[in-house]
């Protein structure tokens, strides 16, 4: 691919706005436009293996920016720099869903890979609709063995879980690990993990590297295992387990909810920080921790609720702020991935070309051909809107109504359908700002 070199400086990137091949499939990576996104769909030490693959890759100037990446290292990887990158595309991919006016610009026909949160987000459906876009939604592949390497929830829950435990540690004003010094001893931190799914068991891990005391708690039947085999203690309350489909949680009764409430006041009043990853497939985040359990736990503790966007685990917590109930700092976790863009950058653009290498057979040319099997369930899953319509199930029917009901009747969206939606951001709390730790001094009084 003809490319400008490192001596020809940026005007040279830029001056080089034509694809090199017509015959080529196109996949151009987007500059993210939402607010506090930091990541980017794709890094530089991948795009030589969809170069490799067969197809030309673009990348929109600037598109690696927050994640540290600059646009001439994406160019020596073989990529073409291109302001008008996605007009041509037959393949683009970002991290959040395309903006209207972006996805206006599309070529009919053309497909999309991000993130897509359906219910929160009807109306860019019906724009890629109207578009006539083919759009997959990361989150909505399925989580079978098959399609692990491309399960961009799991790789980011793992930044979140990790970047939770270095928050929880940096706000904490104590040692984590136990320090055993000629002066004297100073006692380990105790930490609660609550929910130890991906993210829960990496901040159990992270935490325990630290040297913290760990305690976690999960409704399923096989999370008290893995609790232990990360060195952490599982905290038994002695209540039925919540096993659900596939392995994932279901949902509490009202009663079990406010028993499990009651068995774990006494574990978080003893914490000096409680981190909060719980989550429940299709439904809000369930509210494990109420205020009242805050409010018992001790001067300069710390709380760290993951699943403050989802409607949050802990009562009070504002997602991309830090609140102070009782005597604690509570920080609510807003686009936490998006905290650590490089890592959750890498990770999400090895999910995505896992994907497009699914998606791919080659041409006699041996040429790279997007040509998704519509037959296979992570393709199809996956799928969201495709060839004017939408295609998955549960979507089309919170944007157009059941299949009888009348065109222009548009019913509101079913929160049961679909992963809890986050709020859209009302105020903004960059990453940035979430990353300056904030320090209470009342707090350890
Ligand atoms: P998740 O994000 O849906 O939920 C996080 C955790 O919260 C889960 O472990 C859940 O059990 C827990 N939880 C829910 N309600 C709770 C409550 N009231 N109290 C305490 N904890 C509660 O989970 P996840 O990270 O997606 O992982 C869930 C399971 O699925 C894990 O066992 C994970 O290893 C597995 N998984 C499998 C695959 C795969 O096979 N491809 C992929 C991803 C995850």
């Amino acid at each position: 691919m003809e490319n400008a070199t490192p001596g020809e400086g940026r005007e040279g990137w830029e001056r080089r706005r034509i694809w090199p091949s017509f015959k080529r499939v196109k996949i151009a990576v987007a500059k993210e436009t939402r607010e506090g996104e930091s990541r980017v769909a794709m890094v530089p030490e991948l795009v030589g293996k969809l170069t490799a693959l067969g197809y030309d890759v673009a990348v929109e100037p600037g598109a690696g920016r927050h994640a540290l990446i600059a646009d001439e290292e994406f160019a020596e990887a073989g990529a073409l720099l291109d302001p008008d990158a996605v007009v041509e595309a037959d393949v683009v991919v970002s991290v959040q869903p395309l903006d209207p006016s972006t996805i206006r610009r599309l070529r009919r026909g053309a497909s999309v890979i991000s993130f897509l949160p359906t219910n929160a987000e009807q109306a860019t459906v019906v724009e890629l609709r109207d578009a006539g876009i083919t759009a997959h939604a990361v989150e909505l592949i399925p989580r079978i063995s098959r399609a692990q390497s491309m399960d961009a929830l799991s790789s980011q829950a793992l930044v979140s879980g990790y970047r939770c435990a270095i928050v929880a540690a940096g706000m904490l004003r104590r040692f984590f690990p136990l320090n055993m010094t000629a002066a004297g001893t100073v006692k380990a931190a105790e930490v609660v993990v609550l929910g130890a799914g991906v993210a829960g068991l990496q901040a159990i891990a992270t935490s325990k590297r630290l040297g913290a005391i760990v305690r976690a708690y999960d409704v399923r039947a096989a999370a008290a295992e893995e609790i232990r085999s990360m060195g952490a203690k599982s905290i038994d309350l002695d209540l039925d387990t919540l096993e659900g489909a596939g392995g994932y949680a279901r949902e509490m009764t009202e009663d079990r909810a406010a028993r499990q409430r009651e068995l774990l006041t006494p574990f978080i009043a003893a914490a000096d920080a409680l981190i909060t990853t719980a989550a429940v497939p299709g439904r809000q985040a369930p509210m494990l921790v109420t205020r009242e359990m805050v409010e018992q736990m001790k001067p300069g503790s710390v709380v760290v609720d993951l699943a403050a966007e989802t409607g949050g685990n802990v009562e009070g917590s504002v997602a991309g702020e830090v609140v102070r109930i009782g005597n604690a700092q509570v920080w609510g976790g807003r686009n936490v991935p998006s905290q650590m863009p490089g890592p959750a950058s890498k990770l999400y653009a090895q999910n995505v070309l896992n994907l497009v290498t699914l998606m791919t057979t080659r041409d006699e040319d041996g040429n790279g051909v997007f040509a998704p099997d519509f037959a296979d369930e992570i393709v199809s899953g996956s799928c969201v809107t495709h060839d004017g319509a939408i295609v998955h199930e549960a979507t089309r029917e919170a944007v157009e109504g059941p299949p009888d009901a009348p065109a222009d009747v548009l019913p509101a969206a079913d929160p049961s359908a679909e992963p809890a939606a986050p709020e859209a951001p009302t105020e903004a709390a960059t990453a940035d700002e979430q990353l300056d730790l904030p320090y209470d001094q009342e707090a350890d009084q």
